[in-house]
């Protein structure tokens, strides 16, 4: 058998309000909720606004009408990721194997720290919490098990009980058994209605299916979920998980060409094809910059801040083809074009935050995953968005 892993997770406990009430303890023990996109609408809310019945994302306006007597301030992000990288930083003294999930949540291996330490998991997860609470005064919470899934799980658990929580081989059935399938971490909309078509509506019935029948529901992503229910490790911690600075794709023509369309579309092309990588690592872009190389190696290069992160490639194309209308010049000879994405954030680190509108948001999001899904099981780029026509040599 193989050794046993043990994996933790540790959460910030309303992370954007934490960092205001450190920054203004004045905030402490209120009902505070800090507002993002411009001051629109809520992304985080403390205990106190919680329980008043603050609604996540709700908008500003309506939040102030409903619920006078809570604080609104307006958020500081850089702060916010100064803080988090000095969490993470602390973190990396306990264990060096940690991995940053988004701004205030990291995977920690805990795998071999109780002999280090000489003390439980639980009391291990104590002492990272008390530290940081100490050191950087933000409070967190901290879920332990053998799975990233189960992990996650037992850091919801943590948040609302005493902070640290443990899920082991002798509760975990139980455990399961009061967990939703729509609870579980990676479960989507999507998969919990085809679950609930078949009757399964607890972690426990879903991790009871044979493994045969949730691949052909599900695919492999079935299987492995099924997996990290039983404990079984399947998505390790990944440490060194480098994300890229910049995504670009460029490209020679088959021929010396000057036709505009052509051109045009050899650029959707690329956004494509960038967007969909750009979705694989859950990242959004902030910039967008188009290359033109002529017959005789002239380079031509434009770029242009988005009004907001994105990867849904619409947002992209349009902003291409304004500077492509710039660049592009009849009685020039191409020879190749490209595209680079950058400035890349994080998805999960802007869900809430930069958003204007979340709703239309979330749409292209659901776009964005039908493109890949369809790309993936035909062949790349069958899905062309904004596609004008097919590109043809003169
Ligand atoms: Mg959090």
């Amino acid at each position: 058998m193989t050794k046993l892993q043990v994996i933790a997770l540790m959460d910030c406990d309303s992370f954007f309000v934490s960092c205001e009430q450190l920054d203004n303890p004045s905030l402490l023990g209120k009902p505070v909720c800090v507002l993002g996109n411009n001051d629109g609408c809520i992304i985080s809310r403390s205990k106190e606004a919680k329980a008043m019945g603050v609604k996540m994302g709700m908008p500003h306006f309506m939040a102030k009408k409903e619920f006078p007597n809570a604080i609104y301030v307006s958020s500081h992000y850089q702060r916010y990721v100064e803080i988090s990288k000095r969490i993470m930083g602390l973190i990396t003294n306990f264990s060096p194997a940690i991995e940053q999930y988004s701004i205030d949540e990291a995977f920690i291996d805990f795998t071999g720290l109780r002999k280090l330490y000489k003390r439980s998991y639980v009391d291990i997860a104590k002492m990272i919490r008390e530290e940081i609470k100490l050191k950087i005064g933000i409070p967190v919470s901290i879920g332990i098990s053998t799975t990233k899934t189960l992990a996650k799980l037992a850091s919801h658990r943590a948040k609302n009980g005493e902070g640290v929580y443990i899920i082991g081989r002798r509760t975990l059935d139980n455990e399961l058994k009061r967990t939703k399938v729509s609870e579980i971490w990676g479960i989507g909309k999507n998969i919990n209605a085809v679950m609930s078509k078949y009757g399964i509506i607890t972690a426990y019935e879903f991790s009871q299916q044979s493994s045969e029948w949730l691949e052909a529901k599900l695919g492999i992503r079935g299987i492995q979920m099924k997996e990290e229910l039983n404990g079984n490790c399947i998505f390790q911690i990944n440490e060194n998980e480098k994300l890229p600075k910049s995504i670009q794709n460029t490209r020679s023509f088959a021929k010396f060409t000057s036709d505009k369309e052509y051109i045009k579309n050899s650029l959707i092309y690329h956004i494509n094809t960038s967007c969909q990588r750009l979705r694989a690592l859950k990242l959004k872009t902030n910039c967008v910059r188009i290359m033109l190389r002529t017959k005789d190696f002239k380079y031509f290069v434009e770029k242009k801040a988005l009004i907001q992160p994105t990867s849904w490639d619409c947002d992209i194309v349009n902003v291409a083809l304004e500077l492509f209308e710039k660049m592009y010049k009849k009685d020039l000879i191409y020879r190749s074009s490209g595209v680079v994405l950058e400035n890349l954030i994080n998805s999960s680190d802007i869900q809430m935050s930069l958003f204007t509108n979340n709703e239309k948001e979330k749409k292209k999001e659901e776009l964005g995953k039908c493109v890949d899904k369809l790309s993936q099981k035909y062949k790349k780029n069958i899905v062309k968005i904004g596609y004008a026509e097919s590109p043809k040599n003169d």
